[in-house]
């Protein structure tokens, strides 16, 4: 099949035009190289059929040559990170709404299946745990900038499900929460591979608030290959997902496994979220997918854990450093 993959050079992107390119498709990369790295494309270079093309989703001219002669496209081009969304917010909203208005414009022009990646961050404050794909979205107020990456991913979840309910688009929207593994970095804010940075520089550690807030680390092989049969499942289509691990772990238990593993003796520091993000910033005391959606769907089940996956990460973090 020939493929195209937007944000192809980031984290998730790259292991998933990978794994496409390894079961035999002819991957197109969409990338603009933003917060994307050319290196994550290096795999990819030696495989048949691919194509990189620099171009940014916000331009229809660049989304319109990625599409051509494409039979699916996993859209996963977007400004992500909490750290960027709160730093670049107008370059981040257009990002994530024009350019899913061309990537869906593209594949419903043509009557390809899309995946749309959304995100956790919908739920916003979320009104229970674990959070179900039919929770209501409760979101901040619009001075907080934080909320702007949650409306404009709602934004489009509801576009991803007006072009399958008006033309019949094979369209599926994952919500992805905290994805991990080899090549995230740190710098837009994702605090695995920070920690393990900062641990690697000698500290200290800094963990935000008072670190009982906890988050669910889903290893980015399950959740590509949670992606590519989703968007093979007919049941799937005009439906959204929750994709990621239902296991919890404080912010806190993170920095002592990351300390335990990296510098033994590094120090810890707490920081308070208006220090970190700026004044009025809110952050989420728990982020818990509920996967049934996904295992009706599916049959998925995550196996990997945190402690099983962390050495990887701790190892391609230092590999880099
Ligand atoms: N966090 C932290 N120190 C850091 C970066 C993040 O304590 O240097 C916290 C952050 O406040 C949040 C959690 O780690 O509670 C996960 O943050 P991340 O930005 O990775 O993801 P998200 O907030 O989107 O879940």
């Amino acid at each position: 099949m020939r493929v195209l993959v937007t944000g192809g050079a980031g984290f998730i992107g790259s292991h998933l035009a990978e794994a496409l390119a390894s079961r035999g498709d002819q991957v197109t990369v969409l990338d603009d190289l933003s917060t994307g790295r050319e290196e994550n494309l290096a795999a990819l270079r030696r495989t048949p059929g691919f194509r990189f093309l620099r171009g940014d989703v916000r331009e229809a001219a660049a989304v319109e040559e990625g599409a051509e002669g494409a039979e699916a496209v996993f859209h996963l081009a977007a400004a992500v990170g909490v750290r960027l969304i709160v730093e670049q917010p107008v370059r981040s909203i257009e990002t994530n709404i024009h350019g899913t208005e061309n990537v869906l414009r593209a594949a419903a022009a043509r009557g390809i299946p899309i995946l749309v990646a959304s995100s956790s961050e919908v739920y916003g404050k979320g009104i229970r745990c674990p959070f179900r794909e039919e929770d209501d979205l409760v979101l901040g107020p619009t001075h907080v900038m934080r909320w702007s990456y949650a409306a404009g991913k709602a934004v489009d979840e509801f576009l991803a499900l007006a072009h399958h309910r008006e033309h019949g688009t094979r369209a599926v929207v994952t919500r992805f929460f905290n994805t991990v593994g080899p090549r995230q970095v740190g710098r837009y804010g994702m605090v695995i591979p920070r920690f393990i940075e900062q641990a690697l520089a000698g500290g200290p550690i800094t963990v935000y608030g008072d670190g009982t807030q906890t988050r669910c680390f889903g290893h980015v092989g399950e959740v590509v290959r949670a992606c590519i049969a989703l968007l093979g499942t007919e049941a799937a289509w005009g439906r959204v997902f929750n994709v990621g691990s239902p296991h919890e772990v404080s912010v806190q238990e993170l920095a002592d496994k990351v300390r335990a593993l990296v510098a033994p003796g590094c120090p810890v520091e707490k920081i308070p979220f208006e220090v970190a993000y700026g004044p009025g910033f809110e952050d989420l005391e728990r982020r818990v997918p509920s996967v049934e959606r996904l295992r009706a769907a599916i049959g998925f089940h995550p196996e990997r854990t945190l402690d099983d996956f962390l050495p990887e990460i701790v190892a391609d973090v230092r590999g880099r450093y």
